[in-house]
């Protein structure tokens, strides 16, 4: 039996192989398609159905219903039988169609007669194409062997469409990959940028689905396979210990040597298909099982499975890029996902960077920023619509990627990055000019930074210094924990850099959104009010110390800034302090230099801490408000999660008023205060946070020009007095105000 339908979907494949090399039009193809398919499996009619746009599907090519209704016949997304099978992606086999769940009767198209239904998805890559359906007046259930013919059919028809085989006059699909195409995302790094798609992963196009010869078929399968199991050995005989990835890896070694894997594949080569058809077939079972888990680890395990099926894809074909291979002009790189690494080694070559998936906080998305390269995440699609060259243009600062844009797109898109060239210039005429506002005040700008590729920003910025480096990035793009050695050489190429511009180095800040890939992952019920930040630095002090002694050492008699991350009480500060003046007591003795001048300070970034003695802030020799954590806290809104982070207003007057407190405590005893937080770097936040006192803002580089040019045009004195006013008038937000006396300015 299973020998015969062997036979029966290998004939039936030879057939279609002919069909997709015959000279015919797109229509006149699937025509033919229809008609063998019809024919092969003893069913009155097959037909096609393709999406016309995400809702709707229309029936394009038929064998047995009425011809007339060939382009007329349209439904949604779920309506009738066809639809279901289109919004599930799951095979609809019924043996009295008319009876079953969700069944709609079509009369153009003379169905009524035909009693049993098969209908199966046609996709590729989890897009979703269409539907293939077969019907018969003979009321039976179809077999498992005939569910799998028409399943097969379907990838063909799917790798056909994106080879565009139906494309052409009277066509019944547009050409894929030749229209314009808006995506949008999430903004992860502002700016904008226009250039060409370079994907990171290409796709693979697999152009022999159908094989005469199986042995051979075989014989290419398992030298594949046999390449993979080598190459992930090797991978992991490569690996560190990084847990992360050593899991992922023996996940791999574990699906490249499962026995019901390798099986499946031989199965479908049995049934007529070539190697790589088998490995793509099996791959499209996977990504219908993925749709289906709804428990996180089996689905992260089916990803697993993809990504290997698609290393084993890249290795049968040849296809993907070869080492070598050229980056496009102006290369924008699309990717599921990337790493930091990785991503480090494009560097600064790209001109912008789209991923489909990806969050604001991820590592790629930390030195996406420190490069400046306008990225977009969670820009579904990305990957099935964008070919290798195609042109297109990333709105970093909306969120939004254009494809292959159309003349009125690219003309103000255009229009908008001259824009922007032209501000542009205006930053870079007042960079060496100070933050002198009209009253006369001048405000200090300095930038955050976190990783080597920031520090040349120092310089085009017109920073003064940096007021926050971010030491925890250096440890978290790495796969293990960085020596001290490596550590102290590193600090002391970033104080090379800024020469002797003053660089605050904050301990780490993990914990929380920062996991560390190479430290035990804690399960907390709450990780940004969990163990993090100080808390773990005092709690198991070894890193810390590690740390401190590479930032003396690296120092080497030059001034030296250590700020604590997250101190909630004055306790915490002290005895971060005392490890300070251990770490001190130790390079004494050991006979090196010490820093010519240390200053050690905190960020205040919980609500306790500005409410600390005056002691304290007697004590502290300078504060950082960390802006982030402190609203988040503020407002109990967590700035990772997205229906929330953006649902109070900095220029809130509960939260102006608070920060506003915290002036007053540090001017009443003399402490030093600067904001660091991500609002430093809005203009229009920036210049409130100037007026109600911040002498010290700290912020990504590419905000230095624009709030410079506003603070410079402006009265610090009457912003004040409107926040004041707004206040008084019992305003939620100042902001509104705020923006009305902007507006007035000349
Ligand atoms: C902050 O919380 O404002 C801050 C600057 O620290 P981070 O964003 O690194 O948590
Ligand atoms: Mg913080």
């Amino acid at each position: 039996m299973v020998e015969r339908a062997e036979s029966e979907s290998r004939k039936l494949l030879g057939r279609l192989r002919d069909t997709m090399a015959s000279q015919a039009a797109g229509q006149e193809r699937l025509d033919q398609i229809t008609h063998l398919t019809a024919d092969s499996m003893g069913t009155e009619v097959c037909s096609i159905y393709l999406f016309r746009d995400d809702e709707t599907l229309e029936l394009c090519a038929t064998q047995g219903l009425n011809p007339e209704s060939v382009h007329q016949t349209r439904m949604k997304l779920g309506e009738g039988l066809v639809g279901r099978v289109a919004r599930t992606g799951k095979v609809v086999n019924a043996a009295d169609a008319p009876s079953a769940k969700g069944f709609r009767y079509m009369p153009e198209t003379g169905e009524e007669i035909y009693s049993s239904f098969l209908g199966v998805p046609i996709q590729r890559l989890g897009e979703k194409l269409g539907v293939l359906v077969v019907q018969s007046k003979e009321a039976r259930e179809f077999s498992a062997d005939e569910v799998y013919a028409l399943e097969v059919v379907a990838m063909v028809l799917a790798e056909m469409t994106e080879l565009g085989a139906f494309v052409g006059e009277g066509a019944a699909l547009r050409a894929r990959h030749t229209q314009p195409v808006l995506i949008r995302g999430v903004t992860a790094q502002e700016g904008t940028a226009e250039g060409h798609v370079w994907l990171h992963e290409p796709r693979v196009v697999v152009t022999n689905l159908v094989a005469d010869d199986p042995v051979r078929e075989h014989a290419r399968l398992t030298e594949a396979v046999e390449n993979l199991r080598v190459s992930v050995d090797q991978l992991l005989a490569g690996a560190s210990h990084d847990t992360e990835q050593v899991q992922v890896l023996e996940a791999y070694r574990m699906f490249a040597n499962s026995k019901g894997w390798m099986r499946r594949m031989e199965e479908n080569i049995d049934r007529g298909l070539s190697a790589e058809a088998a490995v793509e077939k099996e791959q499209s079972d996977v990504r219908a099982r993925m749709l289906q888990a709804t428990d996180a680890y089996l689905r992260e395990r089916l990803q697993d499975l993809d990504d290997l099926s698609n290393r084993l894809l890249r290795i049968l074909t040849g296809q993907g890029h070869q080492t070598g291979a050229e980056l496009p002009e102006n290369p924008i790189l699309v990717a599921r996902n990337i790493g930091p690494g990785e991503l480090l080694e494009y560097g600064r070559q790209l001109r912008g960077i789209v991923l489909e998936e990806g969050s604001v906080g991820s590592h790629a998305a930390i030195v996406a920023r420190a490069l400046a390269i306008p990225l977009v995440i969670n820009a579904k699609r990305i990957q099935i619509e964008a070919l290798n060259g195609d042109h297109v243009m990333v709105d970093g600062d909306q969120g939004v990627v254009h494809l292959r844009p159309d003349d009125t797109v690219v003309s103000a898109f255009r229009d908008k990055m001259a824009m922007q060239a032209k501000a542009q210039e205006r930053y870079a005429s007042i960079r060496d000019k100070p933050a002198v506002t009209l009253c006369g005040k001048t405000i200090r700008l300095d930038m955050n930074a976190g990783l080597m590729a920031d520090l040349p920003s120092l310089e085009s910025s017109g920073a003064e210094g940096v007021g926050l480096f971010r030491t925890e990035l250096q440890f978290l793009i790495r796969s293990q924990m960085p020596k001290r050695t490596e550590l102290a050489a590193l600090y002391a190429r970033v104080l090379d850099a800024a020469q002797s511009k003053r660089v605050v180095f904050r301990t780490l800040d993990i914990g929380s959104d920062k996991v560390l890939p190479y430290m035990q992952a804690q399960d907390e019920p709450n990780p940004a009010l969990g163990w993090r930040a100080i808390r773990v630095g005092l709690d198991k002090p070894g890193v810390m110390r590690m740390q401190l002694q590479a930032l003396l050492r690296a120092a080497h008699g030059r001034p030296l800034s250590i700020m604590f991350p997250f101190i909630a009480q004055y306790e915490e500060y002290t005895a971060a302090r005392a490890e300070v003046d251990k770490a001190i007591a130790r390079e004494k003795k050991l006979g090196h230099p010490l820093p010519e001048k240390l200053e050690i300070g905190a960020m205040l970034e919980t609500p306790s801490l500005a409410f600390a003695s005056k002691k304290f802030y007697e004590e502290v020799e300078f504060l950082s408000i960390g802006g982030n954590d402190l609203k988040q806290f503020f407002f109990a809104a967590d700035r990772e999660n997205e229906r929330v982070r953006r649902r109070y207003d900095t220029l809130n007057v509960s939260f102006l008023t608070f920060i506003e407190d915290i002036v007053a405590r540090c001017a009443a005893t003399n402490t030093r205060l600067s904001f660091c937080g991500e609002d430093a770097g809005r203009p229009v936040e920036a210049l409130c946070l100037a007026a109600i006192g911040l002498q010290s803002l700290s912020m990504r580089p590419a905000s230095v020009g624009p709030v410079k040019h506003l603070l410079r045009r402006c009265n610090l004195d009457d912003v004040r007095k409107v926040i004041h006013d707004a206040r008084d008038a019992g305003e939620q937000s100042v902001r509104p105000a705020v923006m009305e006396y902007l507006r007035g300015l000349s």
